[in-house]
């Protein structure tokens, strides 16, 4: 292994590296390959009362900063993040398998920009003045307190900022549990952020599987939950978040559809069709995986998309040419076979791909199905790896009800030339992120996040603010108080 992957300790708690050998070991592999490259420890009760009495003790004197000292450490920690964007995309490919193509451009750059954004913002957050004719009320935004990051495995170090920038921006202390199948990444940023300044207690990382997530909502110092992860876990975290009353954000899952219609630009619809399913070897919760292509164009589609897949370097992650990478574990992939099988054997058509690619490591190819039904397996469940279904339509307002016809509501895409056409479409999408002749932009500046069971709340942009302050209302009287006795 050309690069040291094997952290210091497990956990970053109250400014340093913490170890507890105690704790489950959980291996770490690097899935292009297969091999383990480092090991960590799941976190014992004892490391989470360490992380949760850091993160209470920290988040007062934090809070009682003034937004713009705090802003210009986070502004800080984004300038470190992007001088060290080599040495941290080889680290997010090892943990993730995905191609340093992507993970140099996509991971901690985005993470930067978080950093930088609501570094910027931290001094601009106020209340407001109400006046009520002679007397008045104020709002004070305070932060919520200690807050709860938990990371999916596909964007680990992008998640581990885009909950700690806010988080952190609005007065809070963080304690971040990575996803157990990439634990590396977000102990850089701790490190980052106090090398950037950052009081220690206040970016906390602590490791382990479900549990450990489990036992930090459930304790009564932690006031909000931020979850990236599957459908099924954000019923449970939501419900363990309720029974604190808990603030919570969910980022859940997607089956998001992605609509060509017959005057599409097919070269930019097939481009959208491939980020919008095969970038991070289709691993991204936004992706329109369920293509509705109409009729007319259907074979021309096809044609290009096949001819463009063909194009795509598998290979080495570390390669910079490789632009198509193994999938994060061998579980995942796995998974994604399971679902190319159920698409043969209830009669889709497999058009491209569809095996194991023959090399070590986790591979799989990208893989079309075509003649794909509503009712079929692969067009309503979310697979969370590189398979595309292609599903025919030919008129707008059925495509439309088939296209929300989903228990999820990520994202939604469609490629048009019409104008109106595309933003009526838009409109009655029953998704939280609508693209228009483009898929899977995720900027910093605007909000994300789902509607229906594919979350709570948003990330980013100026709303996330809501979701990580609280607003008190001050009442002001200026003359005497009548009582009615
Ligand atoms: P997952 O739901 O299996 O796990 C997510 C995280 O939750 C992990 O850190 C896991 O350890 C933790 N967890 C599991 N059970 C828990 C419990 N009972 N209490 C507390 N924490 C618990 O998801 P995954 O396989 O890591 O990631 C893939 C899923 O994430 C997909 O469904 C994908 O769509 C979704 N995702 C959503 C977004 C988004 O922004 N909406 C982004 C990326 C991934």
């Amino acid at each position: 292994m050309p690069y040291d992957t094997q952290p210091p300790a497990s956990h970053f708690i109250d400014g340093a590296y913490v170890e507890d050998t105690a704790g489950t070991p959980i291996d770490v592999i690097y899935p292009a390959t297969g091999e383990k490259i480092a090991t960590v420890h799941a976190a014992t009760p004892a490391i989470v009362e360490q992380a949760i009495a850091a993160a209470r003790r920290a988040q007062a004197a934090w809070a009682a900063m003034t937004g713009t000292e705090r802003g210009r450490i986070l502004r800080r920690a984004a300038d470190m993040m992007r001088a060290r964007n080599h040495d941290l995309s080889v680290l997010e490919t090892y943990d993730t398998g995905k191609p340093y193509q992507e993970t140099s451009v996509a991971d901690a750059t985005s993470g930067a920009d978080a950093l930088e954004y609501f570094g910027g913002m931290a001094a601009t957050l106020t209340g407001e003045h109400i006046q009520l004719g002679e007397d008045w009320v104020y709002t004070r935004r305070e932060p919520l307190g200690v807050c709860v990051g938990i990371g999916a495995w596909n964007y680990p170090t992008q998640i581990a900022c885009w909950k700690g920038a806010p988080a952190l921006a609005c007065g809070n202390s963080m304690i971040f549990k990575p996803s157990e199948t990439t634990p590396l990444s977000a102990l850089k940023v701790a490190e980052i952020l106090h090398e950037a300044g950052l009081p220690a207690g206040l970016y906390n990382v602590v490791q382990g599987m479900g549990e450990v997530g489990a036992a930090l909502i459930e304790d009564p110092r932690v006031d909000k939950v931020s979850l990236t992860g599957s459908v099924p876990t954000g019923r449970k975290v939501y419900a363990a978040a309720a029974a604190g009353i808990k603030h919570v954000t969910m980022e859940l899952g997607g089956k998001s559809p992605l609509i060509v219609f017959e005057d599409a630009d097919i070269e930019n619809a097939v481009s959208g069709a491939i980020l919008g399913n095969f970038y991070s070897s289709g691993q991204v919760c936004s992706n329109g995986t369920r293509v509705f292509v109409h009729t007319a164009i259907k074979e021309k589609f096809l044609n290009r998309l096949a001819t463009r897949l063909a194009n795509a370097v598998i290979g080495d992650p570390m390669d910079p040419e490789t632009s198509f990478g193994p999938m994060v574990s061998e579980r995942q992939m796995n998974i994604a076979l399971d679902y190319v099988a159920k698409g043969k054997a209830e009669g889709a058509r497999l058009v491209y791909g569809g095996s194991r690619v023959d090399r070590d490591g986790f591979y799989m190819e990208p893989t079309v199905f075509a003649d794909v039904t509503d009712d079929m397996t692969i067009a309503r469940e979310e697979i969370f790896g590189p398979v595309m279904a292609v599903l025919d339509f030919t008129d707008e307002e059925d495509v439309m009800t088939r296209a929300n016809d989903t228990e999820f509501g990520l994202a939604a895409g469609v490629f048009t030339r019409d104008l109106t056409r595309a933003h009526r479409v838009a409109a009655r999408f029953e998704a939280g992120t609508c693209y228009i002749n483009t898929y899977n932009d995720a900027p910093v500046e605007a909000p994300f996040g789902g509607s229906k069971n594919s979350g709570v709340g948003r990330e980013n942009s100026k709303a996330a603010i809501n979701h990580y302050t609280q607003l008190k209302s001050v009442y002001v009287r200026m003359g005497d108080l009548e009582a009615p006795f």
